[in-house]
């Protein structure tokens, strides 16, 4: 596994909805919970087993302001073995499953930005 995508640490503050994940090569993400609820990778959220996929739809990128609603409300965080993270949200939403790549392509940083409109 590469240190990128490596979490050394994962927090979520539920005062600021904000999700911060310190990567093993000393990069930090910081996601708007909003953003970690548009991204859901579950088949649901995603229109269905065959749209889904190891990348974050580009669409939820496009998004600036996210509302406070229950479904951007994250309640609690589990570990899913050593590859992935799972999150529960005020609606009762829980089946997406983020994995550490996913994860660090969802990061919303101008650095991973401009990486991806490469
Ligand atoms: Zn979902
Ligand atoms: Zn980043």
């Amino acid at each position: 596994m590469s240190d990128s995508e490596n979490p050394i640490s994962i927090s979520a503050n539920r005062e600021t909805h904000v999700l911060t994940i310190t990567w093993g090569d000393q990069h930090v993400s910081r996601y708007p919970f909003g953003l970690v609820r548009l991204g859901c990778p579950c088949a649901s959220c995603r229109g269905g087993h065959e749209n889904m996929r190891a990348d974050p739809d580009p669409i939820v990128f496009t998004y600036t302001e996210f509302p406070d609603l229950p479904e951007t409300r994250m309640r609690g965080l589990e570990g899913v073995g050593s590859y992935a993270v799972m999150f529960e949200w005020e609606d009762g939403h829980h089946t997406g499953i983020y994995n550490w790549h996913f994860l660090r392509a969802l990061c919303p940083c101008e650095e991973c930005r401009a990486k991806r409109e490469k």
